[in-house]
């Protein structure tokens, strides 16, 4: 398949913003993609103002449809509130969140490369081997055919094949597995909820053309129907449902996202929960970050940049999901007590409401 400057291996979304932003500073790049077509259900789905400035950067339009300034609300078992967050718009002026249509985000991205001359995306191509030497890097592909380029990045997901055959760990742990189900209609639910019930604790959220649920589920539970537990908020017959699947999060970051000429980014070099809407984010700027170190040939810092806010975010996700995942109820009462209380205190209560400990000066846009 040629010569380039650098070799991505998957174009989700980190992969493409990644091509997008090495394509404008003029790398001959090549993205290839095992999938045909773009994954057409709905995953990740928040932006806070850093990522949408940074891709606002990549091409104009990339998160039309967007929702913005949606309220995020905690609210204990009886539905009674416990806080209130209002994020706040950016330097950049961009909302503190949007909530967005993965699938559409992709779509778009896949469309403006498309136009970028120096890049080139393949699909259907899987990258089943590779080999560096001190001057580049040879990728082999299920077809048999092969590209060479300087740098290899791997964007090619929570299994990453690139971190594998590397050899680099991947530390952390899973966490617990909850239902998550999008569904289509309108939804009179217009903030972003922590249900805080230790019967069922859920997260649910409106999203363009709908809304999303997200149940916790026991360990060895089956995937309840989710009928039953849509018709708490929603009269499940005025809506159709999108997806309906089990997703175990995990928190979990490669013990090294380098080894020599070959990169990892996105999801292939760390994952958290997503209880404080990071997760795609973290590799969205890892994919403007490392573009820029590639370009100016020096990708030795990468780590020293990105680690830190990944492990600052993830940190914050688990606290989320611990204050969430609550389940009896003698530790739900003093919770929510811990939780009015704060929210009502004098300094307290404001910083939580902007956020608190949600830091979106990530230092990749300097
Ligand atoms: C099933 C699923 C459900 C999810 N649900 C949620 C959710 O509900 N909420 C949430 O916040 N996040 C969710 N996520 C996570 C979110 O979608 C990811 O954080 C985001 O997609 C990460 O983007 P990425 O580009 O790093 O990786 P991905 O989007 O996983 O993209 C990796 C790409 O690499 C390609 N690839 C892999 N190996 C190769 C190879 N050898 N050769 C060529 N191509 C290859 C894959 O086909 C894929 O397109 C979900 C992820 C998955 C997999």
């Amino acid at each position: 398949m040629g010569s380039y400057d650098v070799l991505v291996v998957g174009c989700g979304p980190v992969g493409a913003v990644l091509a997008a932003r090495l394509g404008a500073l003029g790398m001959r790049t090549l993205v290839v993609e095992r999938a045909a077509e773009v994954h057409p259900l709905p995953r990740a789905v928040a932006a806070d103002d850093e990522v949408q400035h940074l891709l606002s950067l990549v091409a104009p339009g990339l998160l039309g449809g967007a929702l913005h300034d949606v309220p995020v609300r905690l609210v204990d078992a009886s539905r009674r509130p416990l806080g209130e967050l209002r994020l706040p718009a950016g330097p950049s002026g961009h909302s503190g969140l949007a909530l967005f249509h993965q699938p559409a985000l992709e779509q778009r991205l896949r469309r403006h490369l498309a136009a970028v001359p120096t890049v080139t995306v393949r699909t259907g191509v899987d990258l089943v081997g590779w080999t560096q030497d001190a001057d580049g890097v040879t990728g082999r592909f299920a077809d048999g055919s092969t590209a060479r380029a300087a740098w290899l990045v791997g964007c090619d997901g929570a299994s990453s094949f690139l971190r594998r055959t590397c050899g680099i760990g991947w530390r952390g742990r899973e966490l617990a597995r909850w239902l998550v189900v999008d569904v289509a209609g309108k939804v009179d639910r217009p903030a972003l909820t922590y249900t805080c019930d230790p019967a069922r604790p859920q997260v649910d959220m409106p999203l363009p053309g709908g809304h999303r649920w997200e149940w916790l589920l026991r360990d060895d539970e089956p995937a309840p129907d989710p009928r039953p537990l849509l018709a708490r908020d929603v009269d499940p017959a005025a809506v159709s449902v999108v997806r309906a699947v089990t997703y175990r999060y995990g928190a979990r970051s490669a013990v090294r996202w380098q080894a020599g000429r070959v990169l990892l980014a996105g999801d292939a070099a760390h994952t958290m929960p997503p209880f404080a809407g990071q997760g795609l984010g973290a590799g969205l700027r890892d994919a403007w970050a490392l573009g820029g170190m590639l370009a100016a040939g020096d990708p030795s810092g990468y780590w020293a940049l990105r680690a830190p806010h990944v492990a600052a975010m993830t940190r914050l996700s688990l606290l989320l999901g611990g204050i969430v995942e609550t389940r009896t109820a003698v530790l739900a009462r003093p919770r929510d007590a811990l939780l009015r209380g704060a929210f009502r205190a004098p300094a307290l209560g404001p910083w939580l409401s902007r956020g608190g400990p949600r830091s979106t000066a990530s230092g990749v846009l300097r």
